[in-house]
Formats: structure tokens, sequence, C-alpha cells
């Protein structure tokens, strides 16, 4: 054999003990095909795999870039693998007598569970399927393997990868399926393995002529031809529809590429002796440490995940309410149970993580297929991560990297109220896929779904099953329910990736799409557009609008776990905002070492707000000084106290208090009898009022009279607040309680801005030291940065200001000269378009505003080495961005309550990624 140049190698061979690639190879070989050479050739593994191929992923970028055309050298090295197969399994490709067969499955870098297509099968025709009927002795068998084939290659290869148009709505698997349907519902047959050879021939006949008339192409009968066809395919399916719609949700990248893997075919449907089936090393679910797994007898690949099966347990763990009456693999194959069992165990040992398997058994030998490692939900991960480091397979810093921030969002997600569940009576009982409690209206299409969401309404999703066209849909929908399918459906599967409220397999509703309504098995009937709810941790659908509750996060032993493995990582901060001491209390309880940003605006808003409301707008619509601090004295009481309750929650935690930055526009009232009431307590006419609420008027707000600005043209207003925040602190103080606040002058664009504001800071300080006999009332005084001017000026800022607070809502608004109300418009284009890559309100924009970020760092500390930086604002509760922060050395970040435990991790994972010197 010619010794292959390294760059010209496009395939490589794995079976027979060896392979030419392994795991660390994914960027070349795929996930699938990097996997498949470590399981079939690592010297602790060599576990049964049947011997193949894989074309790389170069190949895949090579076809994009040279018009759909192959390396030359390609067929030959094709050829020679092939070679090697059919040596290892004394088989021939294309030969009448004993024919070998392959699958031809695709295997991107990072799974994308059903996104590609995959053919089995393939090599059979009129031919040769006469030499397998021979050596299997099962004209069923072959007959069976046959149909699968034409169907198979039919909707991947002549239809979707030929781009062909779909009429009707109706897709050429589809049109195949019915058939097959049609045959089992006039037999009165249950399952597709009842059918007899007789049926099998017919059908088979009657798909060929099928392909014929639909697609206007013959099904190809020589094997090479379906080989290429096959390989071709894969490559197409990379840029097909739903596989871009993945990718851009999964935010994987277009240039990647497949690779393809040619393997020679086992059977599971060779008869009852003979099953395939899919298993997890550990409970994807919940987490706990249990082989966890499902088997179909007699039947072939995608069987199991399709749900067109009730899938059986492969052991006593691994049942559920429909499947607990099924005999275990464990039960009926107990040697072969064993075997799989113990490769499991060796293979998680191997690659240190949950695997999921693909595995078949043909005629009592066991195959394995495929290993990954497994998608899990977020409670599953924390608890594996925390498990495995317990048990020492992993280390501390490995276990902290293993859960995805958002991933901590489920932990925190809300449930079903249990009261709620007591009085409602279930209308349908499924398959708990995903866990949580989720409540929507019912839609029945996946385009139903992105369309209703896109109106802005909460959407459950119903199916008999998904598939993968259906993924759009599926993300926009609070839940997914589906009437079939098992645990490790295509529905099951995705939910747990995205962590998303699933039930499957809920045989007791009925969908009548022509009426798009289900019936469930207490009678109920639901409609489009009716409202359902679901818990998906137990599997349970209810009809209304259940309510939802927060989950009791401290209880949950495996998060403690982690968060002490986190605590001791990270080294920077994590605050939360908080508007009220009961926000306070919640954000302690999640981990928050202090408060980033109090608001005191809150208290004109909601519950109790109406005599605070009242103070404030007489105060806004003063005109003389008198006036105004006439409100304003009335306003200091209310301000005092929401800021000494908060303080009394943090303990002597920093509490970052933001001076007022009302929107005043906002707060103008605009009914009659508002403003009647405000005219009199003001003393002053209507028609002068008007005046006054009109002069108010501005074009810009969010540009407008706010912030400092406000402080600067009415002194009185900051010196109240601040002699509420001092007073309210010497009082702790002096009964012997902790109190630390920091004020923040908001909206700051000059150092004038803050020597101005300083002034009545340090008068207010004074005063309150006499009055209260304090020494001394600790406290720091700084701004937030939030205009780009203050980034630029930081080293000026600095010299006034103990800290910085990076507001980057606004200052990404003023950056970027978005207004935060309106991207609406223009936004999701920008998207499509890839303009941006990210909604720099959601994530940092590292490139723009982070420059700002960056430079008023580094400026600010050039003047003031210890200054102290955060950031406040909806990004610190933003992985991608806490880790930003984490790299540009901030103190701290600062987040909503529910975001700390996620920005703890993140910045946990940053310390690990980034350590700082
Ligand atoms: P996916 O990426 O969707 O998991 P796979 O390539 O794993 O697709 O194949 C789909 C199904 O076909 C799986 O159940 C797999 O185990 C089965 N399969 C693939 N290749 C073979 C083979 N050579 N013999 C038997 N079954 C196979
Ligand atoms: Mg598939
Ligand atoms: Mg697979």
């Amino acid at each position: 054999m010619a010794k292959i140049n390294k760059a010209e190698k496009y395939v490589y061979f794995f079976g027979g003990g060896k392979a030419d690639g392994n795991e660390s190879m994914k960027n070349l070989l795929g996930g699938k095909g990097a996997n498949l050479a470590e399981m079939a050739g690592h010297p602790k593994l060599r576990l049964p795999v049947p011997p193949g191929f894989t074309i790389t992923t170069e190949v895949c970028t090579y076809y994009y870039d040279n018009k759909k055309i192959y390396p030359g050298v390609l067929k030959a090295q094709v050829g020679e693998a092939f070679a090697k197969m059919e040596k290892l399994t004394g088989k021939k490709f294309g030969d009448e007598k004993n024919p070998l067969l392959v699958s031809v499955r695709s295997g991107a870098r990072r799974s994308m569970p059903g996104m590609m297509e995959t053919i089995l099968n393939v090599g059979l025709n009129e031919k040769t399927i006469q030499g397998i009927i021979a050596k299997s002795g099962d004209e069923r068998f072959a007959y069976d393997a046959y149909r699968r084939l034409i169907m198979m290659y039919a909707d991947v290869v002549m239809e979707k990868a030929n781009g062909v148009e779909i009429k009707n709505g109706k897709g050429i698997r589809k049109i195949l399926d019915e058939k097959l349907e049609h045959i089992k519902h006039k037999q009165g047959y249950a399952s597709d393995t009842d059918l007899t050879v007789a049926e099998l021939k017919d059908l088979v006949k009657d798909y060929k002529k099928t392909v014929r008339q639909v697609l206007g192409m013959e099904f190809p009968d020589d094997p090479l031809e379906q080989l290429w066809g096959g390989i071709g395919a894969v490559f197409s399916s990379w840029n097909g529809k739903r596989a871009v719609e993945y990718r851009r949700i999964e935010k994987i990248p277009d240039e990647w590429g497949t690779a393809v893997n040619v393997q020679a075919m086992v059977f599971g449907n060779m008869g009852n002796d003979s099953c395939t089936g899919v298993a997890f090393t550990r409970n994807p679910g919940n987490g706990e440490n249990e082989f966890y797994g499902e088997y179909l007898v007699n039947a072939q690949g995608e069987d199991v995940v399709s749900g067109t099966r009730t899938p059986a347990p492969v052991n006593e763990y691994s049942k559920n309410e429909q499947s607990k009456h099924f005999t275990t693999l464990e039960k009926m194959m107990p040697k072969l149970y064993k075997e799989l069992f113990k490769y499991q165990e060796q293979l998680e040992k191997h690659y240190k993580d949950m695997q999921d398997i693909e595995f078949t058994i043909e005629k009592g030998t066991l195959f394995m297929l495929q290993c990954r490692v497994g998608k899990r939900n977020g409670i599953a991960a924390v608890r594996m991560a925390t498990e495995m480091h317990k048990q020492k397979l992993i280390d501390a810093k490995t276990a902290i990297q293993r859960v995805g921030p958002n991933q901590l969002v489920e932990l925190l997600l809300p449930m079903l109220d249990p009261k709620a569940e007591q009085v409602n009576s279930v209308i349908a009982k499924g398959l708990p896929a995903g866990p949580g409690g989720a409540r929507g209206r019912v839609v029945f299409t996946s385009n139903d779904a992105v369309e209703w969401a896109h109106k802005g309404e909460k959407v459950i999703l119903v199916r008999e099953e998904t598939s993968p066209e259906d993924v759009d849909g599926m993300h926009k929908s609070q839940a997914i329910l589906t009437t079939k399918g098992g645990m490790t459906s295509h529905a099951a599967l995705v939910a747990r990736g995205w962590g998303k409220c699933c039930i499957v397999g809920c045989g007791e509703i009925e969908i009548h799409s022509e009426t798009k309504s289900f019936r469930a098995k207490n009678g109920a009937t639901i409609k489009e557009g009716d409202w359902i709810t679901l818990n998906g941790t137990r599997g349970l659908v209810y009809q209304g609008s259940l309510p939802l509750v927060a989950i009791e996060l401290d209880k949950n032993q495996s998060y403690n776990d982690l968060m002490k493995l986190v605590n001791k990582t990270k080294v920077m901060g994590v605050r939360a905002n908080a508007e009220t001491p009961g926000d306070a209390r919640q954000g302690l309880k999640f981990g928050a070492e202090g408060i980033g940003l109090f608001r005191t605006e809150h208290m004109f808003y909601g519950e109790g707000s109406e005599e605070p409301l009242f103070m404030l707008r007489k105060m806004i619509l003063s005109k003389t000084q008198k006036e105004r601090t006439l409100a304003l004295n009335q306003l200091y009481k209310y301000v005092k106290k929401d800021v000494k309750d908060t303080l009394i929650v943090m303990n002597g935690l920093p509490v970052t208090i933001r001076l007022l930055d009302p929107p005043l526009h906002e707060f103008v009232p605009h009914d009659a009898e508002k403003l009647h009431q405000l005219g009199k307590e003001l003393g002053i006419s209507m028609s002068i009022l008007r005046r006054r609420v009109l002069a108010l008027h501005e074009n810009n707000p969010m540009l407008g009279h706010r912030g400092v600005r406000l402080g600067v043209s009415y002194p009185e207003i900051t010196e109240m607040q601040v002699r509420a925040i001092m007073e309210a602190t010497a009082e702790l103080l002096k009964a012997g309680k902790k109190a630390f606040p920091e004020i923040m002058v908001p909206v700051t664009c000059s150092v004038n801005e803050l020597i101005h504001q300083k002034a009545i800071v340090e008068k207010v300080y004074k005063e309150v030291c006499e009055k209260t006999k304090m020494k001394k009332i600790p406290y720091l005084y700084g701004t937030m940065i939030e205009t780009p001017r203050a980034a630029l000026k930081a080293d000026r800022m600095a010299e006034v200001a103990d800290f910085f607070s990076f507001g980057t809502n606004d200052l990404t608004q003023m950056s970027f000269g978005f207004s935060r109300d309106d991207i609406g418009g223009f936004l999701p284009n920008y998207l499509d378009l890839k303009i941006l890559k990210d909604d720099p309100f959601q994530t940092i924009d590292q490139d723009g505003v982070g420059e700002l970020i960056k430079l008023g760092t580094e400026r600010g500390r050039k003047t003031k080495p210890n200054l102290k930086i955060g950031i406040c604002g909806e990004h610190g509760g933003d992985a991608e961005s806490v880790k930003f922060c984490h790299r540009l050395g901030m103190n701290y970040v600062s987040c909503s309550p529910f975001r700390v435990p996620i920005a703890r991790l993140a910045a946990a994972q940053a310390a690990i990624e980034s350590p700082r010197k």
C-alpha cells in the first residue's frame, strides 16, 4: 500500500482492535468518528465496534469550496478502507452471495442530535438481497432492511439533498410511512414487526414505484451509487435548513463542516434474539449514578429514538410508568447485559464523564455503535459534577467547568405550586423528560409556536413526536408535550439539552389535527390556544394555567457542594441588584456579597407607593426651592426607611445606593383628578400646573434632565438623600449594628459634576456627625460610569470617586446610539444578517463597549490604583460578560438576585480559565 501524505489523508480507518484516529481528533473526524476510533482502537477499550472509516471534515470544507467536488485521492482511499472492512468482515460490498452492507453516518464536531442524516443498509438491491436471505435464512429481515433503505435513501438523498420541493406538505418519508401504516391498520397489526414476508415484498415494490412517481427518479440499485449518493447527502445536509437553524441557536460556526462515517452494518432486526438500544452511564434526567437505558427487540437504528414503538427498559432502574411491565434486557439476555454494563463502566472511567451510548445486539453478539458525552439537564449536571468529584473521578476545576452557568437557571426554575396540584386533577400522564413547571397556550405545529411566540404568547408545543424540523418551534415554546416516544426520543433529548420542561410518551392524550385539538384520557378536550400546565418533573398534564413557585435551592445538596467549590475558586465578588429588603434577602440566599445597585425609585411603584409618589410629584412640579424643600422633607422619611431596612438586611456588607435617577416624564401625572389634588396641595391654579407639566416634557428623556443633572439643578434633592443615608447608617452603628453604604452618583460625564455633588455630601456628612455625635460614619463616594465620556475621562473621575460601577445598560445605549426601548424594530434583522453577533444589551459587546470599559478601568486605576471597580446592569448576570469583567480585573459584578448563582459560577470558571496574577 502506498504511504499517504498526511495532508492528503482524508480517510481514517477503525476496526479489528485498531484505529487511525482517536478521541482527540474531533475537529478532523467529527465527534462520532473520533469516538468510534477511540472505542475501537484505544488499548484500554478495544470494544466490539463494527469496522468502518471516517471521511474527514476537511473533505466537507473542500467540497463546499470546490463546487461540490471531492479531492481527487478520495476515491482510492475509500477503496482501500473498503478492502480492509471486507477483510475483517469476510463480506464483500455489492457481492451477490455474501454482501457487505454499510451505514453512512454524519458526525459533526459537536453532537447535533438528529440534525444530520444517517442511511442504513446501503448496498442492498434486488441481487444482494438474495445473498442476505441465503446467509441469514431470514427473508423477513432482509425485506425489512430493504424497505428501510429505500425510505431513508429516498428521503435523505433523493429528496432533501436534492432540494426537492415538497408538495402538499408531505415529504416522501411521510408518504412511504403512510403506506406502512396503512397495511398495519388494515391487518390490525400493533407493530412493524408483525408484517409478513409477502407484505414486506409488496411494500418494497410499492415503495420503488412511489419513489419513481413522486420524485421522478429511480431508486438506484447500484451499491456504489448508493454509497456516494449517501456520502454526498451527508455533506449537503450540513447546509440543510434544520442543521443551519440548530447551529444558529447553539452558536456553532458554519465553517466547521461535518465528517462522514461509513461503517459495516450490524442488525438488531434479525429476530427476537436481536435488539438495538440507547443508554446513559448515569441518569441524564436527575444525575443519579445509575446505568439507565432503553432498548427495542427486533429493531433497527432510529426505532428507539423515533418514538414509533415504546422501548423497554434495560434494567429495573430504567423502568417508568409506561415500560414497567416490559421485560428488561438484564432479564432477557443476562450475559449480554453484563457485557454491556462492563463496557459502560469502562467508558465512563475512560472519558471521565457521563456517556451516551448506542448499542446493537445481533443474534447474541453485542456491538457498540456510538458513544459521546451525554446531554443532561442542569439538575443532573450539578449532581454528576459534584458526585464525580467526590468519587475522585475528576478534580474540583473540572467539576466547576462541567456545569454551564445557564444550566443553573434550571435549578432556580419555578416548579408547579404543589398546593395547586393538590386541588387540580391531572388530565393525562406521560414521561418526565424535562423537569420544572411550565404553562402556556397549546399549539400543534412548530410554525404556530414560532408565530405565536413572536406575538408574545407563551405556548406549549403539543405533537405526536418531534423531529428535527421542529427545533425552532420547540425552542420558542415554554414546554413540549408529545404523545409518543420515550426518554431517549428526539423531543426528550433536545429538551434536556436546553433545560426545557418536557413530557414525552403521553399516550393518554390523542391529537386531532383536523380540529386542532386534543382529547385527554379523562375526557377533557383542549383546543388550540387553551392553557395547559405541565409538571415536567413528574410527567403530569393539567388543564388551565396553574401557578408556579420558586424551588428551594438551599435544600439541594449537590448545588451546595458545587457552590462550596465555586467560592474557593473565584476571585471576583458577586453582588446583587436590589430594590427592596426582600430582594436583598433573596440575593443573600443566593450568595450575594453585597448590593451593587440599590435604586430608590422602586418606592414610587406598586404597592404602598401612593404617598411617596405624591411627594415625588410635588417635588417634580415644584417651582421654587421652598416648595421643593417642603416636598423633599416629606419624602425624606420614606427614603431613610428604605435605605435603613436594606442596610439592616445586609448587615455590614457594602450597599451601593444610587442617587435618584427618575425618568421625570414617567412620574408626571396625567389624569385630571391627580392633577387637581396636586394643584391644591401646591396651592397653585390648574393652568399654572398644566404649564409646569408641559415644561417638563422632553423630546428625548433618555438624554434629558436626569441623573446627576437633576442633582446639579436641584442640590436639595441630593442633600435629602445623602442625609437619609448618613442618618440611617449612624443610627444603625449607634445601635451596635453594622452598615456600610456606598453613595453612587448616576449619569455623570465630567469630574466637575462629581466635585459639585461631593461638596454636598461632605457638608451633610459633617452635619449628621454633629447631630448624631458620631466621630466617623464609614461610607464610600463613587460614580456610575454609564456615559462614554465618563469612561474616556476615567482618570479625572477617579480623582474624586472612591469607586466606579459600570452601568452597562446606558453605556451600551449611548455607545451604540441604540435606544434600549426601541431596538425591537431593527435588532432582530441585525442579528439575522449577522451585522451584530449578539444582542449587546444581553451580553457585553466586548469589542466596542468593552473597549470603553477596559479603558475606563485602566485610566481609573492609573489615578487610583486601588479604585474599586464593578459593574451593574443586566450584563452582570450574563456568563460571558462576567468572564470578561474578571479578565479586566474588576472587583465585583452585580446582577439581579436570581442571576447571582450564575454569576458566581461564571466568576469561578473565569478564574480557572484566566488566572489573575
Ligand atoms: P445520529 O447522529 O442521529 O445518532 P447515527 O449515525 O448514530 O445517527 O445513526 C442512527 C441510528 O442508526 C443509530 O441508532 C445507530 O446506532 C444506527 N446505526 C448506525 N450505523 C449502524 C450500523 N453500522 N449498524 C447498525 N446500526 C447502525
Ligand atoms: Mg439521526
Ligand atoms: Mg447516534
